[in-house]
């Protein structure tokens, strides 16, 4: 065969990434049929590599692969026409050959031939004794090459390689890990991921750029990673920006890691475009067979995401960090979910005090979850969850609905307590928000007056423009707006002097620590005169003993709220508690 004719052979193989795959099910159940077919102990599937015949599918054979000189199987590839030796010891060819040594004498040979017309290997049949072939049989034979190669193809075809890279994709990944469970279980390997960028980066190159640079970078990056790993290794293309190959078996852990590290610097250094290009790596070990795919690739992927949020170049998956993740992951799946289910969501229900008087001047409604098994779960967990995503708005409206409708309860009965609710960051992004809340007090019937909006200062730092519009838009209709935790963020009084807010909370973590000494004591008392020169009415949260509350008094503090006071009450409760001795204040 000339040289050119064979490397487009090679090429044509290369490109179908089935060579040093594992074995597959698929092709064994042919393998296994030749054989019974022509009831002989030895069949295989054939491909003819540059210097060797590796063996895809194989019965009665030991070896995964044989060289390919004096080997029947390469001359049926050479050829792509059919070879049948009734006897290996007969044949001047044969004779001397590795399989007539072995003690092969029968072999049947149909060429697995691609669509233009390259002859990939063979499906065989081998035996121990001379014997013919009667036509049928190899027509059978012919059929189960046909067979062959439609797997093939359909494995190719069937949205298994990336068209960009040319490597197998994530479905063959997964399928390939299967297969590898099946064929070696029990091992304990590792996957990697490798992550080229990360997604701010990818986007803003885009945007300069254009798209052709991600996929230059893919391009690179392939083939940076095929020649780092040789041919041993298989890398699959698992996302756009993504790959992913398992790891030599019975590597030594610690030292893989650091080849994997300096792969890293490989990468960045074969790369045009370096300044786009952050890669990092992931690694889980898994055991084969054990694990399931999907949970491989999911570890690997976690364990890249670990390393790029904490900026070291390999991450090694942890088991606690997914937990947390997992948990994350669910608590906001049954969110959505809640909000449509009455009797997991609540409100409950803080008295705000004023420390002059002792009486009680309002309340803060508190969002309460009672998941079906995870049991109560703390606003301080779920709510940063929920306010990443877009479940944040209709939170917020479940609260404002449930509150207003309690305000409106209140009102008619009488009870004219002013209530607090917090509002999340997206809600001042939505454009009709304040003429919402005033929907709202209208349907229940309530004044502006008795509505407050606690709003935290990172909330309207995220887009302020917009949030203070809305704002302002709240305020004009007569509703009192807080800013909450204050102290927290990272704004300045001078900034926060331009929001339309009546009223400052002090963050819990400053009155938690006042008792404690001098410095402390020093921070609340100026913030408090602070806010007060700026005509801000000031609360502080999280007030838990009477010293505390004593040294609020003493720094001029309007009012203060913490469990000294009441601890957050369910509705029957707080009413109990409201029209209870000495808070008769209010009501009536
Ligand atoms: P927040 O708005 O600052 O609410 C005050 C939190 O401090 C409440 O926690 C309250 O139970 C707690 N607290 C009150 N007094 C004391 C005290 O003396 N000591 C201590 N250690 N804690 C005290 P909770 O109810 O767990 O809520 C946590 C956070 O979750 C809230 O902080 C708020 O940011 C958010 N949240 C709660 N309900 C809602 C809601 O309906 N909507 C939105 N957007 N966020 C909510
Ligand atoms: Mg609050
Ligand atoms: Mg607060």
């Amino acid at each position: 065969m000339a040289n050119r004719d064979e490397d487009a052979r090679l090429d044509a193989l290369y490109k179908l990434n089935l060579l040093d795959t594992s074995p597959s099910e698929s092709f064994d159940r042919i393998t296994r049929m030749a054989s019974q077919i022509f009831d002989l102990p030895i069949s295989a599937v054939s491909l003819t590599d540059r210097d060797r015949q590796w063996f895809k599918s194989r019965v009665g054979v030991e070896h995964m692969s044989i060289p390919r000189e004096n080997a029947p199987c390469s001359r049926v590839a050479e050829t792509a026409d059919t070879v049948l030796i009734t006897d290996l010891l007969a044949d001047d060819r044969y004779r001397d050959s590795i399989l007539a040594e072995q003690g092969v004498r029968f072999y049947a040979g149909v060429p697995l031939v691609t669509r233009e017309g390259f002859g990939l290997g063979a499906l065989c049949v081998l035996g121990t004794e001379p014997r013919t072939a009667s036509t049928a049989e190899m027509a059978a034979l012919k059929d189960l090459a046909q067979m062959v190669m439609s797997q093939i193809e359909l494995q190719h075809a069937f949205g298994r390689v990336d068209p960009l890279s040319g490597l197998p994709n994530r479905t063959q990944f997964l399928d390939d890990l299967d297969d590898l469970g099946r064929d070696d279980p029990g091992r304990r390997r590792l996957a990697v991921i490798v992550d080229l960028a990360r997604a701010e980066q990818l986007n803003s190159g885009f945007r300069v750029m254009g798209s052709s640079y991600v996929d230059d970078m893919v391009q690179e990056a392939t083939r940076t990673l095929r020649a780092i790993l040789g041919s041993d290794h298989m890398a699959y293309h698992v996302a756009a920006t993504q790959f992913a190959f398992v790891g030599p078996d019975g590597v030594d852990e610690v030292a893989y890691i650091v080849r994997l590290e300096a792969m890293l610097v490989q990468l960045r250094a074969a790369s045009h475009v370096r300044f786009v290009m952050s890669p990092t790596i992931g690694v889980a070990p898994f055991v084969t067979g054990a694990t399931s795919s999907h949970d491989v690739l999911r570890t690997a992927h976690n364990a890249a995401l670990d390393a790029r949020a904490s900026e070291t170049a390999v991450g090694f998956y942890s088991p606690s960090k997914d937990g947390a993740h997992r948990r994350r992951f669910r608590l906001l799946n049954d969110f959505g979910m809640a909000l449509d289910r009455p009797e997991q969501l609540r409100l409950v229900f803080q008295p705000r005090i004023d420390l002059a008087t002792g009486t009680c001047v309002g309340a803060e409604a508190l969002l309460r979850w009672s998941h079906p098994l995870l049991g109560e779960v703390s606003p301080g967990e779920f709510m940063p969850i929920v306010e990443q995503t877009s479940l944040a708005r209709p939170t917020t409206a479940w609260v404002l609905e449930a509150g207003l409708d309690q305000l409106g309860r209140w009102c008619a009965a009488r009870l004219h307590i002013p209530l607090s609710i917090n509002v999340s960051a997206a809600n001042l992004d939505e454009a009709d928000f304040a003429q919402r809340v005033q929907l709202y007090l209208i349907k229940h019937r309530v004044p502006p007056a008795l509505l407050e909006l606690e709003v935290t200062e990172s909330a309207v730092m995220g887009n302020s423009v917009r949030a203070i519009g809305q704002l302002q838009a709240v305020e004009l209709a007569g509703i009192r707006i807080a800013i909450d935790d204050f102290g927290t963020g990272y704004s300045s009084l001078a900034y926060l002097q331009k929001l339309p807010a009546q009223v400052v909370k002090i963050d819990q973590s400053f009155v938690r620590d006042l008792a404690k000494g001098d410095r402390e004591q020093s921070l609340v008392r100026s913030m408090i005169s602070l806010s007060h020169d700026l005509g801000y009415r000031v609360v502080a949260e999280g007030v838990e003993t009477a010293e505390a509350a004593a040294l609020l008094i003493e720094m001029g503090c309007d009012e203060g709220q913490g469990y000294f006071f009441a601890r957050p009450m369910e509705v029957t409760d707080f009413e109990q508690w409201i029209r209870g001795p000495g808070m008769q204040a209010v009501a009536g």
